[in-house]
């Protein structure tokens, strides 16, 4: 928490009120941010040891962005170690409970961003989304979680998971804050070479506009698939023909490509973790091995053993195995293809659809410990969500529902690339429309 420097922001962000200079976009807005993104003079770690005591030199662009705009940083927030996971068991720091039941899972990684907002600690937060990480969360905690389009928010600062796949996402209360954090954080940045230079449209003034009848593709794959809570299942079922009443038109489209989507996704990021996170070998940043003897090359592993938990150490250990020479073909190569079949095939559905519509997770928030030990059904649990992160597109999941087990659970709009504001205006006609949860006062 930084709090006295937050009281001496509002303290400054009154004085220039008063002294009539025109106010920023996030005018006094408190934000919190992932502990993947570094801001100036505070110390970052990826909720890792390995970067214990680390203090970046620089501002990523999102962070620059929203003090540009008087927005009041409180907090760097608890996050799975390096982006890693779906449940924020895997920090340094211990998990993140859910504030609806300390004994179930907030979501991961961004899970310290999601429970802020939900508890009201900030009014918004950023997390990062690789596979899901600002939707699922969202989704068990009961809040709005945006990820935009790939290229779409600057990477600069952004302490690297999945180069490829890594994106900065909003969570927020309502559509109008999130459209506003969008609209401060995006745009093309010099210092991100894959950050994008499409005009950034007015997403909060844009909320304004009538909207139109949409056309809804939903995978029909999804809503079947074996693993789907069958209460989410009978809801979303519900949900949809109340859309086909509505005018919308909705048509139910074949996806007999998603079962290849959660291993290509695991492929293709520990190869690309395995090599973001070679950099982390106690010269260059952050703890170096307690053992004051190890030399080259003892000293790369002793260091890496301690500084590192359970889950990157699988992840990185997974992503070497998958491009050594020998495997590189029969992993590497074919999930690139698969991401290949995918980005061609949505370029299909988006020629006759605005917006795809899923599940966000398939069940709602589970119990801490109950997937811990099982990677390949944590893993599992990323169904829906990585699809938009193999292919660039922006997703958000809406808190409209409400589980008889008591917890919350969404549902998650995709658009074309680029296309946030279409998926902001559908959201915003949604919540307006079908929202039947509301975060009980915490
Ligand atoms: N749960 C996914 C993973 O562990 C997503 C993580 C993320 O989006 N950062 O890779």
């Amino acid at each position: 928490m930084y709090e006295a420097e937050a009281f001496s922001a509002a303290d400054r962000l009154d004085e220039d009120r008063r002294s009539g200079r025109q106010p920023g976009k996030l005018h006094g807005v408190v934000i919190g941010i992932k502990d993947v993104l570094c801001y100036k003079d505070h110390l970052v770690t990826a909720s890792s040891k390995i970067l214990e005591g680390f203090n970046p030199l620089y501002n990523a662009t999102a962070v620059e962005r929203l003090l540009k705009e008087g927005a009041i940083l409180i907090g760097h927030l608890n996050c799975d170690e390096f982006a890693m996971g779906s449940s924020n068991e895997n920090s340094v720091y211990g998990r993140v409970k859910n504030a609806l039941d300390p004994d179930l899972v907030a979501g991961g990684s961004s899970g310290g961003s999601a429970v802020a907002v939900q508890a009201g600690l900030c009014m918004a937060s950023l997390g990062s989304d690789t596979g899901g990480s600002v939707r699922q969360p969202a989704d068990f905690c009961g809040v709005i979680g945006l990820k935009p389009t790939y290229g779409r928010v600057s990477r600069y600062g952004l302490i690297a998971y999945a180069s490829s796949f890594d994106q900065i996402g909003i969570f927020g209360r309502t559509i109008a804050d999130t459209a506003l954090v969008l609209e401060v954080i995006s745009g093309f940045d010099g210092r991100d070479s894959t950050s994008s230079r499409q005009p950034v449209p007015a997403f909060a003034a844009g909320l304004k506009d009538p909207v139109s009848r949409y056309r809804i593709a939903v995978l029909k794959e999804a809503l079947q698939h074996p693993s789907l809570d069958p209460e989410i299942r009978d809801q979303l079922t519900g949900f949809i023909g109340e859309l086909k009443n509505a005018g919308h038109l909705v048509e139910e489209i074949s996806f007999d490509l998603l079962d290849f989507i959660v291993p290509a996704y695991y492929i293709l990021t520990t190869a690309e973790a395995s090599s973001n996170l070679s950099r982390f070998d106690g010269v260059r940043y952050g703890i170096r091995t307690g053992d004051k003897e190890a030399r080259y090359p003892d000293f790369y592993r002793k260091t890496r053993s301690e500084g590192f938990g359970k889950e990157v150490k699988r992840r990185i250990l997974l992503g070497t195995f998958v491009l050594s020479s020998g495997y590189y073909e029969a992993y590497f190569t074919r999930a690139q293809q698969v991401r290949k079949i995918l980005t061609d095939r949505t370029r299909l559905i988006f020629n006759q659809f605005d917006i795809i519509l899923t599940p966000t997770v398939p069940t709602t928030a589970f119990r801490a410990g109950d997937k811990i030990t099982d990677p390949v059904a944590m893993y599992l649990a990323d169904l829906y969500t990585v699809y938009a992160n193999l292919v660039g597109i922006p997703g958000i999941s809406l808190p409209l529902f409400h589980h008889s087990n008591g917890m919350p659970f969404g549902v998650q709009a995709m658009t074309n690339q680029f296309q946030e504001l279409s998926l902001l205006q559908f959201s915003c006609e949604l919540i307006q429309q079908y929202k039947s949860y509301e975060i009980p006062t915490l």
